[in-house]
């Protein structure tokens, strides 16, 4: 890698270039390091899902800032603070920090079932290193600025999941602005991300989901309930592998609403939801804790009824599926969101030879995982404790975006309204990223060759982008 330029920005990532997962990006201006976000890649284990640590010296690094619990942005972290010669400051949102711990433990329980003591070796940390490393990070509030050493940063709110931050950083006079994940629409219970009010240098936002767009939330939700409503009443059974925490919320609000309008057909445990995790009663507590960080609409609804909304009339908990009576038709939202292993692989291997059943994915499916590969609706997949055996699959499989990502018309929006003259893409697969970049640079044809011209970047893990302020090359 090039040695750090004296007098631009230095950008690049170590995780998250040119993919979805392990996100982490460094930024380096006038001796400063900050870094971004420190995922694990779902589709990958042990070392082989970090970001390229081994790539950069972190004891350099300043200050790290966590934008949400997602574990493609949050999971390493633990081993980045224990497990390396970092020494930074990492700061993160209330909601996020109490999450995270949850969601972390469970992490650690789940990559450590199954391995001979030998193999445990393999795993990334402990829950020692976990606690350990919980107590040195720090908290940051929504629209309040921090100062570490001269490097100047506040946080907005990102919609996307519950305590998502876009954080805006200042060192000197030049202004960055990193999106983590984030979403527009306004939704159930999130505030949707915002625009800071100070104009910023350099965007580096996320590409997800290229130049697609969203059939908009109603039909979206209409959808949703009929494909779920047709297929109990045939009796079958639905499973909608979620990611435990954030977006299994919002489901639920969707499907308790439902549930309670056809209450004749589908209620009183006629047709039971379950949301099985082992953090079900934990997300709970979490998320009566911080109402007052979600939207006016569910504010209201909390103050209005005077109970709490993520009280479920219709939804039980399910610790794990031995406790589960499987007759008749349910639905079941379980975790990991991506069936890789766990409660809902399981679920999986038991009901997808039944062709009357469905597989319903809501979230985003990274490149390599169970879920992308039942997309293309195999005849066979391997069962995950005998990848030698093959379970035939004949349920049905349907997609239905709830992932709280901006579509391609939000995403241009959001980055007219910001107005940076550099723009990096990152946490896309390389033909969606590719496509928005060609997208982007066509909309801002007209700055080209002007003072104003708009540069946009899509830069591969480790491939350096060097802002000169003014004037622009990049180095790869
Ligand atoms: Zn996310």
């Amino acid at each position: 890698m090039e040695q750090p330029n004296p007098t631009g920005l230095r950008f690049f990532s170590l995780g998250g270039g040119n993919e979805v997962g392990r996100s982490c990006h460094i930024l380096q201006y006038k001796g400063k390091t900050i870094m971004l976000d420190a995922g694990v890649h779902p589709a990958y284990q042990g070392l082989a899902s970090l970001p390229f640590y081994d790539e950069f010296d972190l004891s350099t690094v300043d200050i790290l800032l966590i934008s949400h619990f997602h574990l493609d942005h949050a999971a390493s972290l633990p081993y980045v603070m224990q497990r390396t010669n970092f020494n930074g400051r990492v700061f993160m949102t209330h909601p996020t920090k109490a999450i995270y711990r949850w969601l972390l433990k469970d992490f650690v329980r789940v990559t450590s079932i199954g391995g001979s003591p030998n193999e445990k070796d393999d795993n990334l940390y402990t829950d020692e290193d976990l606690s350990e490393s919980f107590d040195r990070i720090e908290t940051i509030d929504y629209h309040s600025t921090m100062d570490v050493n001269g490097i100047k940063f506040t946080a907005f709110h990102a919609g996307h999941v519950l305590g998502a931050a876009m954080f805006q950083i200042e060192l000197g006079s030049l202004r960055v602005l990193f999106t983590g994940d984030y979403s527009r629409e306004l939704d159930r219970h999130l505030n949707s991300a915002e625009i800071p009010p100070l104009a910023s240098d350099v965007l580096i936002v996320e590409s997800t989901f290229g130049t697609a767009t969203h059939e908009p939330r109603l039909s979206r939700e209409k959808k949703l309930t009929q494909l779920i409503h047709s297929t109990v009443t045939k009796g079958g059974r639905v499973l909608m592998p979620v990611f435990a925490l954030g977006r299994a919320q919002e489901l639920m609000l969707i499907l308790d609403e439902y549930w309670s309008h056809n209450e004749e057909e589908l209620g009183n445990g006629q047709v039971p939801i379950y949301y099985a995790s082992n953090l079900a009663k934990r997300s709970m507590s979490v998320f009566q804790t911080y109402v007052n960080m979600m939207n006016d609409s569910i504010r209201k609804k909390f103050r209005d009824s005077k109970t709490n909304p993520f009280i479920f009339k219709n939804i039980s908990y399910l610790k794990n599926i031995d406790s589960f009576q499987d007759f008749g038709p349910s639905v079941m939202l379980a975790a990991p969101g991506m069936l890789q292993n766990g409660l809902s692989r399981d679920l999986l291997e038991k009901w997808c030879p039944e062709p009357k059943n469905m597989v319903l994915i809501t979230g985003y499916s990274v490149e390599g995982s169970m879920a992308k590969y039942l997309m293309l609706e195999p005849e066979n997949i391997p069962s995950v404790n005998n990848p030698e055996v093959n379970i035939p699959r004949r349920c049905q499989v349907e997609e239905i975006s709830f992932a709280a990502h901006v579509d391609f018309q939000e995403n241009i929006d959001f980055i007219e309204q910001i107005r940076a003259s550099n723009i990096i893409l990152v946490h896309g697969e390389s033909n969606p990223m590719g496509r928005l970049k060609s997208a982007l640079l066509s909309n801002f044809s007209s700055t080209k060759g002007t003072e104003d011209e708009v540069h946009v970047f899509n830069p591969r893990n480790c491939a350096d982008v060097i802002l000169e302020f003014k004037g622009v090359k990049v180095a790869k």
